[in-house]
This record gives C-alpha cells, sequence and structure tokens, in this order.
C-alpha cells in the first residue's frame, strides 16, 4: 500500500478521483467492513481533539481528501496531494461502477424521507444501480439499523449521519451490517436527494465551491472562519519542520 501524507494529523490516500474509486471496489473483493473516510479540514480539527475519531481515521482502508482546505495544507506542508477528491464525486463514480457490477448500496442517514428520494434520483442516474434498501439517521437503537442493513445483503452502505458520529457508527456497527465497505459520506444524501443544491461546476473547478455554500448560508461563516486558522496552523507545522 501507497505511503500515506499527514496532513495535521490525519493520514489521507494520494489518490485521484478514479484512483480512489477503483481502490473502493477493489475493497469489495475481500470480506468486509471496510471503512473509507471523507475528511475536509473541520473533521481533521475535529481529530486533533477527539482521539477517538483520529485513530479510527488511522484504521481506515481509504481517507481522500474532501475539500481543497485539505489540498492547500498539505502544499503548504511542503507534502502535495494530487488534489482534491469531493466525497460527492468519489461516491458517484463508485455508484457507476456499482452499476455495472451489480453490487448492492444501503444509503443510512439524513431526515426521515430524504433517503428514499435519494434513492429514486440515483437509480435514475445509474441505470441498473441496486439500492437495497435506505434508513434515516435519526434512530435511537443501533441494532435494528445495523440488522436491516444485513438483512438487505448491502455491498456498500453511506453512512450520512455528520461527523463524527459517522465515522464512530462505522466503527462500532460496521461489521454487524455485514458489508463489505462503509462510507463516511454527511450531507451527501441531502444532495442527491435534491434538497441542498450543489455549487454550479465552475466554482467547483475553482475551488471555490466553499464559497458559494457561504453566500447561500452565511450562517456557516461560524464553521468557516476556522478554515485560515487550519492553513495557518499547516504553515506554523511547515516552518517546525514537523
Ligand atoms: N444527520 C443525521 N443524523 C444525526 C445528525 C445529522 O442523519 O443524528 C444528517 C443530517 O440530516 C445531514 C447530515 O447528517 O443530512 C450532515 O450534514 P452536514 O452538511 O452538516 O455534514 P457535513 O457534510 O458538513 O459533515
Amino acid at each position: 500500500m501507497a505511503v500515506r501524507v499527514d496532513v495535521l494529523g490525519v493520514a489521507f490516500d494520494n489518490v485521484t478521483l478514479d484512483e480512489a474509486a477503483a481502490r473502493a471496489m477493489e475493497l469489495l473483493d475481500r470480506e468486509g467492513p471496510h471503512m473509507a473516510a471523507t475528511p475536509n479540514p473541520e473533521i481533521v480539527q475535529c481529530a486533533q481533539k477527539d482521539r477517538e475519531l483520529a485513530a479510527i481515521l488511522a484504521e481506515a482502508d481509504l481517507v481522500i481528501p474532501d475539500g481543497v482546505g485539505v489540498v492547500y495544507a498539505a502544499k503548504i506542508l511542503g507534502r502535495p496531494l494530487k488534489g482534491r477528491v469531493a466525497g460527492i464525486d468519489f461516491a458517484s463514480a463508485l455508484m457507476g461502477r456499482m452499476a455495472e457490477t451489480g453490487r448492492r448500496l444501503f444509503l443510512l442517514g439524513a431526515a426521515p424521507g430524504v433517503a428514499e428520494e435519494a434513492a429514486a434520483n440515483l437509480q435514475a442516474a445509474h441505470p441498473g444501480l441496486v439500492v437495497c434498501g435506505t434508513h434515516d439517521g435519526y434512530f435511537k437503537e443501533d441494532g435494528p439499523v445495523a440488522r436491516k442493513i444485513r438483512e438487505a445483503r448491502a455491498d456498500v452502505v453511506f453512512v450520512c449521519l455528520g461527523f463524527p458520529k459517522q465515522e464512530k457508527w462505522i466503527a462500532a456497527h460496521g461489521e454487524e451490517t455485514g458489508a463489505r465497505l462503509l462510507i463516511g459520506l454527511g450531507g451527501s444524501l441531502d444532495v442527491f436527494a435534491g434538497r441542498v443544491e450543489r455549487a454550479p461546476e465552475r466554482f467547483q473547478k475553482l475551488g471555490l465551491e466553499w464559497l458559494y455554500r457561504l453566500a447561500r448560508q452565511p450562517s456557516r461563516i461560524g464553521r468557516m472562519a476556522k478554515l485560515p486558522l487550519f492553513l495557518v496552523s499547516a504553515a506554523w507545522a511547515r516552518i517546525r519542520g514537523r
């Protein structure tokens, strides 16, 4: 396995979108559970304080850099990554391959009704894709949810509970689900369901998806204000030779 790139405590796989999807498909050939994570700068900052999350990410089978912030920080640290792989693009590339090979997908998370709407849209977008089940993300007991996934004979589960809940859920219950690959994908189901709009392509290409989101949802300013600090801490780490 290739050496990972450490970005402020989280080790990332240095992969393009295609390479990430190909690696995920390889994981499906082996008995699970495997875990894929899509950390953005907020998750990296969370892992600096949350030891449990940090340990889970260190054990994950695939860790892809979701967000230009991670890519900038890697560059500042002098360990450049090939580029950003947005979690949602990774999920889409993987679903394309799953549709061709008959692999089964379970959608877990978001408000009641969202996963079902996402399933309908995804099956239309990826002809042949098997969505074998759905469950909302506001459940009290974990056991019945894990059982439902097992009974659906899912190969892949998109776990969309927000961080760090989704990563901890995968670590604690992945095995019970019987799935081969579980992926933490944040708010992706809201986007797949068409409830949250993704930034237009020209913003994505410029690496300015965050700016578009901020303009649409100014309340995110508190969350985003941490991003410059993230880059500053990368610069400090470089200067100190870490
Ligand atoms: N969510 C959930 N269960 C919870 C808390 C959150 O299913 O107990 C869902 C929420 O409805 C949303 C997603 O998790 O669909 C988190 O979205 P957000 O955009 O905040 O996540 P990010 O992508 O920034 O991690």
